[in-house]
């Protein structure tokens, strides 16, 4: 073992959605006999990542994780660097010259592939992107084209649940929340009259969860449709159905709502329907007309198969979301199939399955973008046990002055924000959201910024 560290440990952290920020929370706690300074850096001049940028406005439980990782980022014992850009305004080797160990918790925010002919239409939309859209991401056009009566959404998560109380929402609910004024209007001007919801397996295989299903009933004035004939169960279904709660509440509510009548003669309907899937887009003059959908059978272990029967349905609009899919990270591995920095429990491993050493890894981009965001905290602890196991070897930024990492992004003309920039960014938002007139009289609790300039100029003004 190396003689005891006479300064702190220098740990750049990069993306500041939960996992980085988890990450970080969780070393300064542990126990270790070290100090420890940490920077935490997003490619946003505003922290939080998905929790910003990926959760639908309409949901209260999140503003509780929101305060939470404002807590922890308020104590002062981690900074906060934002609007730099991994790869582009900071290099792998401008890391490794003034920082000892390097966690990257970028996440997965594009959506998985969906191969099927008619992916390519205009109308076929990813359903991350949509996402993005109406959380006000600055990297995302602000017109929405919300022009279809009938859509469809692929996919049994939770996104997919989201993205289809979004779109079946009359947006005048949605004015107590933080969507920004362009996705009002657009949602205000949408002609929806239905959105089907598409699971390729049965009511006991979905991936959304008890509450998220229980909220699509909470929408005013749309009515929930079901189908007698795709509520099937094999004995893979009763089995998860009598010994897993989750499943079981939520077979409960959906066979519920099957045998009460739904029907209060609604503006707006959304339909679940299940063991169907997606077989092509039909288009016309290359736009969305359709969705051809195959008849899938339970196989009795939960999985399903092909029945050979087809049903069209005539949408104009298709939102994919069967899940998202992280991207590669400039100058590390990465696993296409799996979407993750190739890693053993937060090592990052070289091409021969070596770790590198101070590289590691947390969050989606470790293990894929699955689970809720509680999940990444025992994600975090994992990547923070190897790095105190590692510790010993970690030492070796050749320039590990805090202010030298600030001096670099100055000397390149990065506008960079902080903690005390994000507080002037949230204030002003906030401020919007009391003062907002445009919309009637409806105080919000806030109202986002959008363009990046915009984050930045006030952030650092
Ligand atoms: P997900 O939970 O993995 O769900 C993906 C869905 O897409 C599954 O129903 C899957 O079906 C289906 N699918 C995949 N490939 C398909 C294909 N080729 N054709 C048809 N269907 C296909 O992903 P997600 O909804 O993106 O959510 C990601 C994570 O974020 C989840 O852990 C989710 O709970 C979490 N999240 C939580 C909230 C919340 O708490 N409110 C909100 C958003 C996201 P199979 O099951 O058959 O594979």
């Amino acid at each position: 073992m190396t003689s005891a560290p006479t300064r702190p440990l220098r740990l750049a952290i990069i993306g500041a959605g939960p996992a980085g920020v988890y990450t970080a929370d969780l070393l300064t706690k542990a126990e270790r006999d070290f100090e420890v300074s940490i920077d935490l850096f997003d490619r946003y001049p505003a922290p939080y990542g998905l929790i910003r940028y990926g959760v639908a406005p309409d949901h209260p439980r999140i503003k509780g994780i929101v305060k939470a990782l404002h807590k922890v980022m308020d104590r002062g014992d981690i900074r906060f660097l934002g609007g730099v850009d991994f790869g582009t305004d900071l290099t792998l080797e401008d890391l490794r010259e003034h920082y000892d160990a390097i966690v990257f918790s970028t996440g997965a925010v594009r959506d998985a592939d969906l191969p099927v002919p008619g992916v390519d239409l205009e109308g076929s939309f990813g359903g991350a992107d949509f996402v993005s859209w109406y959380d006000g991401h600055p990297d995302v056009p602000r017109q929405w084209p919300l022009t279809a009566k009938e859509v469809a959404v692929i996919g049994n998560g939770n996104v997919a649940l989201d993205v289809a109380r979004m779109l079946s929402k009359h947006a005048d609910d949605l004015l107590v929340t933080e969507i920004p004024e362009n996705v009002y209007e657009g949602l205000k001007a949408s002609p929806v009259t239905d959105v089907h919801v598409f699971g390729r397996r049965g009511p006991a295989q979905v991936k959304f969860t008890p509450l998220e299903l229980r909220e699509l009933a909470h929408s005013k004035d749309v009515d929930i449709v079901l189908y007698p004939e795709d509520f099937e169960f094999d004995e893979a279904s009763e089995q998860v159905a009598a010994t897993n709660n989750q499943v079981k509440t939520m077979v409960g509510t959906l066979t519920n709502w099957l045998v009460e009548d739904q029907d209060s003669g609604a503006s707006r309907r959304l339909h679940l329907h299940f063991l169907q899937q997606p077989v092509e887009i039909l288009g016309e003059a290359g736009q969305v007309a359709g969705l051809r959908m195959e008849r899938m059978e339970l196989d009795g272990t939960g999985n399903v198969k092909g029945t050979g029967e087809y049903i069209d349905y005539p949408v104009q609009a298709v939102y994919r979301a069967i899940g998202y899919h992280g991207s590669p990270v400039p100058g590390l591995g990465y696993d296409e199939r799996k979407g993750v920095i190739p890693n053993d429990a937060g090592r990052i491993l070289d091409e021969n399955g070596t770790p590198v050493p101070g590289l590691y890894a947390s969050g989606w981009i470790k293990r894929g973008p699955v689970g809720l965001i509680g999940h990444t905290k025992g994600d975090a602890l994992e990547t923070i046990g190897c790095m105190l196991e590692d510790q010993p070897d970690l030492w070796s930024a050749a320039n590990p002055d805090e202010q030298a990492v600030i001096d670099l992004l100055e000397s390149r003309g990065i506008e960079y924000t902080t903690w005390e920039g994000w507080l002037k960014l949230d204030e002003h938002e906030l401020g919007l959201g009391a003062t907002a007139t445009g919309s009637g009289p409806v105080q919000r609790e806030r109202v986002k910024v959008v363009p990046r300039e915009d984050m930045t100029r006030i952030s650092r003004g």
